[in-house]
């Protein structure tokens, strides 16, 4: 039978690693054999050295202050707690990247340390292979979100002048009910392109990184105002009952994003439920703040909660028309991200879905306890005027033509100019109750803004204005302050929505 001491001999000589014993002085007592191969010294070499011999010149003096730390504080663990990048110093002087175990032990009342030395060059290639594919990956990544945001920014221009010749075809075909029939399953069309443009563009910039969210104090009342507006008629002409909280609290949020990830819930909760409620709750307590978006629709399979909130991921109901373009959730996602919230869905199949954010209490403001009046604010929105005279100044020529056709059949009459300096020109002429319609980008010359502002300098009134984006989110982050009766809209914008904002400012 083997003895236990021969075996346990036999194991420390050959053990994988290289192993040394150092005593209280710093100098090596003991070396096994596989020193040979990993340091390129013979053990007897190694017996009375200091244990510096084993550490490159440049990290010597730093080693010795170590082994006094670790006199001090002894311990079994890695050598430089889990830090990577250890180096050891072979007999020929060359180095290698070490693993470095250190255990304290004492024996026949002497302290010493034991420390086991692994060349790690192979596993740190893999780490090093490892974290260059990870950045690689992430780049690319990033890459596709920008080329998705700046794609689909690009192509709004072209939907702009598609959907307001729609509705000025519409306008003209009044009479013959074929067309109509016709040119609404285009507008279907463009409102089904548009959502798919507005997904992509959304989820690019946010991938992208390009976006920092800008902290301010939020009333969530006034955010539910607008929900409110948002989805009315689509909740009437489903017979469902929204409803949204009659007071909340105020937040420290992004207010853009914040609406966003609302919009996002609320939509899909009303698009997949026919039938009966889609309810927004609340609920603050110690943890925090949680708003709940419970609807009493189709409900999700269990086993595909997982991934809906993956990119373009829609769950398979065969048969059914599909509603959206899988991009909702994923926008929820990376807002949520963005902003520290927890989104988690509970659903049941036929009975309805239930999705909570979490907002940490550290997220609210301080005001959360004090509740403002949802009511109060909605009461706040304009009533709509007659139509007048407008100036649009648009520089791109197609949807000048197609903006001004659309407009003149709203009953609008329109001074139409293609840059800001012939806008300008036209201010002799202007007289309170005329409108500004712009373009946010006019080229190099000066932004809807700047002229909005040379306009109303020169005509010492303030001149109603809707000023257009293809990037509204973007230029809202750049305009800090509101202008007074001045409404930013996004590109493609919806027809009525232009009309309705139009009556608005002229208020
Ligand atoms: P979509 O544009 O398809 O709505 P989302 O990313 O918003 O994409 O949602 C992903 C999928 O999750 C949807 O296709 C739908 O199947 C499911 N889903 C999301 N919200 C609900 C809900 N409230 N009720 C039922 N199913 C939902």
């Amino acid at each position: 039978m083997i003895e236990l001491s021969a075996l346990s001999q036999q194991l420390l000589h050959f053990s994988p690693d290289a192993l040394v014993l150092v005593d209280a002085r710093g100098l090596i007592q003991f070396a096994n054999e596989t020193v040979r191969t990993v340091l390129g010294y013979a053990p007897e070499q190694l017996v009375g050295q200091p244990v510096g011999v084993l550490v490159p010149e440049r990290f010597r003096a730093q080693h010795a202050e170590q082994i006094a730390e670790f006199g001090r504080h002894p311990s079994s663990r890695p050598m430089g707690g889990r830090a990577v990048g250890l180096c050891a110093r072979r007999a020929d002087g060359s180095e290698f990247p070490a693993g470095i175990r250190l255990a304290p032990f004492v024996w026949q009342g002497q302290t010493y340390v034991g420390a086991a030395i692994r060349d790690v060059t192979e596993r740190q290639a893999i780490t090093e292979a490892l974290i260059a594919a990870r950045a690689e990956a992430e780049r690319a990544n990033r890459a596709k979100s920008r080329f998705l945001a700046t794609a689909s920014h690009d192509l709004r221009q072209p939907m702009q002048t598609i959907r307001l010749l729609n509705a000025a075809m519409r306008k003209i075909a009044a009479q013959c009910p074929d067309i109509q029939d016709l040119l609404r399953s285009e507008e279907l069309a463009i409102d089904a392109a548009t959502r798919l443009l507005d997904g992509l563009l959304d989820i690019g910039r946010l991938e992208s990184g390009a976006i920092d969210p800008q902290l301010a104090a939020v009333a969530l009342a006034s955010v539910y105002a607008d929900l409110q507006r948002e989805f009315a008629s689509l909740a009437n002409a489903k017979s469902l009952a929204l409803e949204l909280p009659r007071v909340a609290p105020t937040l420290s949020t992004d207010r853009l994003l914040f609406t966003q990830l609302l919009q996002n819930l609320i939509g899909n909760a009303l698009k997949y439920t026919e039938r009966g409620s889609v309810r927004v709750t609340q609920r603050l307590d110690a943890g925090g703040f949680e708003i709940g978006i419970e609807d009493t629709g189709i409900g999700i399979p269990t086993e595909k909660l997982e991934r809906i909130f993956d990119e373009y991921y829609q769950v398979d109901r065969t048969g059914a028309p599909r509603a959206g373009v899988g991009l909702g959730l994923a926008i929820v996602r990376e807002v949520a991200r963005l902003l520290g919230y927890q989104v988690s869905v509970s659903s049941t199949v036929g009975a309805g879905t239930r999705v909570a954010v979490r907002i940490p209490r550290q997220k609210l403001h301080p005001d959360a306890v004090l509740g403002e009046s949802v009511a109060a604010v909605a009461r706040a929105a304009p009533s709509p005027r007659p139509n007048g005279r407008l100036v649009l100044v648009e520089d791109n020529a197609s949807v000048r033509m197609a903006t001004e056709l659309f407009l003149t059949l709203e009953g609008y009459r329109v001074l139409s100019t293609g840059s800001a300096g012939e806008a300008l020109a036209l201010a002799p002429q202007l007289k309170a109750g005329d409108l500004l319609l712009a373009d946010y980008r006019l080229g190099t010359e000066m932004s809807g803004i700047d002229l909005l502002h040379r306009l109303r300098e020169t005509l010492g009134w303030e001149l109603p204005a809707i000023l257009l984006s293809g990037d509204l989110e973007s230029l809202l982050r750049v305009v800090k302050e509101p202008i007074r009766r001045c409404r930013f809209l996004g590109k493609p914008v919806d027809s009525a929505a232009l009309v309705a904002a139009l009556t608005e400012v002229a208020g």
